[in-house]
């Protein structure tokens, strides 16, 4: 059994919950760059 590879300097997909914008970024954004509203990891574990 392995675990899934965990690699800390990638990036990730985020989507806005305001306006569905998706972004590329290593560290979490906290806002929309387009319209600040929140943002949540689209790679968050289903566990
Ligand atoms: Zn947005």
């Amino acid at each position: 059994m392995r675990d899934v590879e965990q690699i800390p300097d990638e990036k990730s997909p985020y989507e806005c919950f305001e306006c569905g914008r998706i972004i590329i970024a290593v560290d979490n954004p906290t806002s929309c760059p387009d319209c600040g509203g929140d943002m949540r990891n689209r790679q968050t574990p289903l566990e």
